[in-house]
């Protein structure tokens, strides 16, 4: 790995998934020609806030909470993406994550910048009064930065429709107005869309498929492995499955259950409505963690957290096709280590960006107050999927590079031409 210049805001054996990202600016700058002069601005995030957090518990105590919203770049529109709640959340993770927004957004062409929230919380630990009460402090504390036409927070690991309603509820209020275009992924009945909460799900299938029909790998039938039951994988798994595939083992937080025969996805979300979790399942039994990425599958959908595919378990895959529904799931180690297999990866800034998609056509309803048919919704995020597919695939052949380059070709290039275009103010 290159050594890169590390920020002075952040500690030198603290750079996490930023590493990450940086490495992958460093192998995608050969293929940019001239706008390679420009690539610097792409390895320093824009703007950066950090705010303190306070609120009062239920037993009326108080507790700090610190809170991030990164700005990566806003060279194609607007700042977009989501806010997490999670204990490990840190500044460089933080940045990473709205790095990868700007390469998203630009891989399907959505006229957005890249940025990204999240708060060091472990929301288990706390009441639903006090994720509101949280939510609300950190909507008032990042309102300098957002706005429908500046900055569009949405959905990502532990925050959901509700955790929307309440920001969209706190930013108009201090705005004395109701404007529902300042987050993406709210309930439908303040300005959400048909089809947002599956859609990054539906998206990870199309890419799927896509690469399926590619190397002549038929749907029917085929096995699929999926890390994360949150919005993501379990939208996945559904809609694989109701596609012919076999979903043959599901791993999260509390545990791994495997059946070769196939589970039904659509059970596994009835029995965690049920029970809180995925612990009990009775269709399938557990197996150690570790023997999930070593299994025989055609699918794997990694759809949690960073760093969960490495040089340490790489070489156990056994997958044909992994599809990243998680942002950052493999280091580039691993990368290397499975392409030289010739296992193909379809890249988390293509394969998981039908969630931003969909957010985009939410944002776009709410400016219009105009909205849309499920059917149509679908329609065209399916629409986007494929031709982004279809035109990095052919990137990839014609620079025999991988996906992830080809995508961070296709995305940077984008981004940097716009740049260029603007020049340097002043
Ligand atoms: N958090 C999601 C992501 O990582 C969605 C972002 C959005 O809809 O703005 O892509």
């Amino acid at each position: 790995m290159h050594t890169h210049e590390v920020p002075s805001y952040l500690a030198k054996d603290n750079l996490g998934p930023w590493e990450i990202y940086l490495e992958q600016i460093d192998r995608v700058t050969p293929y940019l020609g001239k706008l390679a002069y420009w690539v610097e601005t792409l390895k320093r995030p824009k703007r950066i806030l950090i705010v303190d957090c306070p609120i009062q518990l239920d037993d009326g105590s108080i507790a700090h909470f610190e809170g991030y919203r990164v700005q990566h770049n806003t060279s194609r529109g607007p700042g977009k993406g989501g806010v997490r709640y999670h204990q490990d959340v840190t500044l460089s993770e933080v940045m990473a994550l709205s790095a990868w927004m700007t390469v998203k957004n630009a891989a399907v062409n959505l006229p957005y910048g890249g940025a990204k929230g999240g708060i060091r919380v472990d929301p288990r630990k706390l009441s639903i009064h006090e994720i509101e009460k949280l939510t609300r402090r950190y909507t008032s504390e990042i309102n300098i930065l957002i706005g429908p036409d500046k900055d569009i927070p949405a959905p990502d690991v532990n925050t959901n429709e509700l955790t929307m309603a309440w920001m969209m509820d706190t930013y108009s209020m201090n705005q004395g107005r109701t404007a529902t275009g300042v987050v993406t992924g709210k309930p439908i009945a303040l300005g959400g869309s048909l089809g947002r909460r599956d859609a990054t799900g539906r998206g990870v299938f199309v890419a799927g498929a896509e690469a399926a029909k590619r190397i002549n790998l038929s749907l029917e039938g085929a096995r699929v492995i999926v890390q994360g039951f949150g919005n993501v994988g379990n939208a996945s798994a559904r809609i694989f499955h109701d596609h012919g595939a076999k979903v043959i083992a599901i791993q999260d937080v509390n545990g791994t259950i495997h059946n070769t025969n196939g589970i039904n996805p659509h059970d596994v979300l009835d029995h965690i409505a049920k029970t809180g979790s995925i612990a009990g399942f009775k269709d399938a039994e557990v197996i150690d963690p570790k023997d999930f990425w070593e299994l025989e599958t055609e699918f794997l959908i990694p759809a949690a957290l960073e760093k969960q595919i490495t040089a340490a378990n790489a070489g156990k895959i056994k997958a044909k096709i992994i599809v990243e529904g998680a942002n950052g799931p493999t280091t580039p180690q691993a990368d290397d280590i499975l392409s030289e297999k010739g296992t193909i990866i379809i890249p988390d800034v293509l394969a998981n960006a039908g969630g931003v998609t969909v957010s985009y056509f939410e944002w776009v309803q709410d400016f219009s107050s105009f909205f849309w048919t499920e059917d149509e919704i679908n329609k065209r995020l399916e629409k986007i999927m494929i031709e982004a597919f279809k035109g990095i695939w052919d990137v990839a052949l014609d620079k025999k590079v991988t996906m992830r380059t080809a995508t961070f070709i296709t995305a940077c290039t984008r981004v940097l031409e716009a740049r260029a275009l603007r020049g340097l103010y002043p």
